[in-house]
């Protein structure tokens, strides 16, 4: 009989941000912020969700993102860590574990020979990353 188990549901995870990394902050791509995270954001920058979209947001198939260009980090990374950290989207919430980092224990590899975070601290619980699963889908 096979399991119908994932992969990273038989053997545990490790994981721990490191501190001053800030890698996968400045990797070029986007960054999808639903209105739960415009409303979050606007509030700890003390500005509008207006004024919020029309800096540093622009509204792609459907999504308001925030586009990280070559070369250039996010537009909310300051020397100490994200400037939004309390109100950051759940794609950066739930980083490293996106459907598409977890498809296979390789690919889970070749993510973590990008975060150094990966395979570091104590186990994820399987629920946590359920739960990142549920919540980031893009
Ligand atoms: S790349 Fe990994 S360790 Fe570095 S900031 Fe991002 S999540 Fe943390
Ligand atoms: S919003 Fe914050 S956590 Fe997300 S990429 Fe930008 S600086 Fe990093």
């Amino acid at each position: 009989m096979t399991s119908d188990k994932k992969w990273w549901e038989k053997e545990p995870l490790r994981f721990e941000c490191q501190a001053d990394c800030f890698k996968c902050c400045t990797k070029p791509g986007i960054v999808y912020f639903d209105k739960a995270s415009i409303e979050n954001a606007a509030k700890i920058l003390k500005i509008s969700s207006e004024l919020l979209k029309k800096e540093f947001l622009l509204w792609d198939d459907g999504h308001w993102v925030h586009e990280v260009a070559n070369g250039d980090p996010c537009a909310f990374l300051v020397p100490e860590g994200c400037s939004i950290h309390n109100g950051k989207p759940i794609q950066c919430r739930s980083y490293p574990f996106w459907k598409e980092n977890m498809t296979s224990k390789s690919m889970w590899s070749l993510v973590g020979a990008f975060c150094p975070g990966i395979g570091f601290g104590s186990h994820v619980a399987i629920t946590t990353i359920r739960k990142f699963l549920n919540q980031f889908k893009l």
